[in-house]
């Protein structure tokens, strides 16, 4: 049991709301690691006092897939919903655990029941839900995962992309030391039409790739790292029309609460650092944030 935390304090207001494109409500609280954890709906009520007042919900295991169906929108922030099954996820539903090719141990989640077929078959049904925004997130974790696990990985991506174009949903990728295979697997079967890097996590050669395919970029709070060069270039040289902002709540805590639990309120600082890197005005640039993502998600 890992000791209680506190929530880092409030941000200042931004001067113009914006949209948490990626957080997972539901791991705040095992993360805070105490049962008086805040509720969704007061997580909600926090992200629109800083500023943030919709966001993404993105539930990417069955069980928190469902959940996000059953999430309150509002009060105060809205939400719409992102569905999928994680790479990660995908291993494990395949029951695979192997080594990485350097070593890494494999991730330990729960050894699924459900097979990868029901699993996917599940998430294409809870995808027809009219809170359903986005296929979030697929891709490809090639952190801790072997060759097995890569093969399976790469073959439930092709699947949620399938399924993005069927219902013409957005779709969100999620890339760990695996840019090259992502744009492989995107030019093989074809991106959809609206498809986000969620987390960039590449530098400036692999950001103009994504760009001359016309995907969108979504920077976390690891864009504010200092020691973070490469993807400062990378955010410097995005157009503002394919420029996202998220939290990835309750990872990837952005500067200066680095190392504490990360909420979908903490976005301030992210966008703020971004306006400072790109030379921009805070308040135009949080109405451009907002359009794009609104564009690509619909209303709230
Ligand atoms: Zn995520």
């Amino acid at each position: 049991m890992t000791a209680p935390m506190p929530l880092p304090a409030l941000p200042e207001p931004l001067p113009t709301r914006v949209v948490d494109n990626h957080t997972h409500l539901e791991s705040i609280a095992g993360r805070l690691g105490t049962p008086e954890a805040p509720t969704i709906a007061e997580h909600l009520r926090e992200a629109h006092k800083v500023g943030v007042d919709r966001l993404v919900q993105v539930g990417c295991d069955l069980d928190s897939a469902a959940a996000s169906l059953q999430m309150p929108s509002g009060p105060a922030a809205r939400m719409r919903v992102g569905v999928a099954l994680h790479p990660n996820e995908v291993v494990s539903h395949h029951h695979i655990r192997e080594t990485s090719p350097d070593g890494r141990d494999p991730i330990s989640l729960p050894r699924h029941e459900t097979t990868y077929d029901e699993a996917f078959a599940r998430i294409a049904e809870l995808a027809r839900n009219s809170r359903v925004c986005a296929i979030a997130e697929t891709g490809l974790d090639y952190f801790r995962a072997g060759e097995r696990g890569r093969a399976v990985q790469r073959h439930a991506f092709r699947d949620h992309i399938a399924l993005a174009k069927e219902l013409g949903l957005p779709l969100q990728i999620h890339d760990r030391e695996a840019h090259a295979a992502v744009l492989e697997v995107l030019d093989q079967d074809g991106a959809p039409e609206v498809t986000v890097i969620h987390s960039f996590s590449g530098d400036a050669a692999f950001a103009r790739e994504c760009l001359d395919r016309g995907l969108y970029l979504s920077f976390s709070g690891t864009v504010t790292f200092a020691n973070a060069r490469d993807l400062h270039e990378a955010a410097a040289l995005v157009p503002t029309d394919r420029l996202l902002v998220e939290t990835d709540a309750p990872y990837l805590t952005p500067h200066p609460n680095r190392g504490r639990v990360n909420t979908p309120a903490q976005l301030p600082h992210t966008v703020r650092f971004l306006a400072d890197l790109r030379g921009e005005d805070l308040e135009p640039f949080c109405g451009h944030l907002s359009r794009v993502a609104e564009g690509l998600y619909g209303p709230f």
